[in-house]
């Protein structure tokens, strides 16, 4: 017999499998932009509802930020709630810092990768289109990386 931890398990990654990004559930969309910016732990801790993330927890390396953040159609602010004032306003200052001078890195080759480049609609970083050997014509509007497919599928 199963126990009922597993099942839900089971079933939980039945129902995840390999989505895009924005089609995650609400919790698993911000877990996975909290750690962008914050440790594992300290992202669950946040989520989970069991405290809010203070200036210290957050990356300050506006280098060691995922390059998502580059894209202002993405709503940082969503996970405004899980910060406390000084967490949200260490924050923006390195999302701001990242912005002034956006440089998109292949995830492949970490070159880069602001021409000739495809987004991964999971992870939503970027390949070049020979890093990952993707025709440039490729007409498909979503796409996901090889790291992702072996992940979540
Ligand atoms: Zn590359
Ligand atoms: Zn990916």
């Amino acid at each position: 017999m199963k126990s009922i931890g597993e099942h839900m398990l089971r079933l939980r990654k039945k129902v995840l499998g390999l989505v895009p990004f924005e089609k995650l559930d609400v919790l698993t969309r911000h877990f996975e932009m909290l750690i962008w910016f914050v440790d594992k732990d300290v992202a669950s801790i946040a989520v989970s509802g069991n405290g809010f993330i203070s200036e210290t927890a957050i990356e300050n390396n506006p280098n060691n930020i995922h390059c998502a953040v580059l894209d202002s159609n993405l709503a940082i602010d969503d996970i405004k709630r899980y910060f406390d004032n000084d967490g949200w306003a260490a924050l923006k200052q390195v999302v701001d810092i990242k912005r002034i001078n956006p440089t998109w890195i292949c995830k492949c080759c970490n070159e880069d990768s602001s021409n000739n480049s495809i987004c991964c609609n999971r992870c939503l970083e970027w390949f070049h289109f020979k890093c990952v050997n993707v025709k440039t014509t490729l007409k498909k509007k979503i796409w996901f990386c090889r790291i992702c497919k072996e992940t979540y599928d």
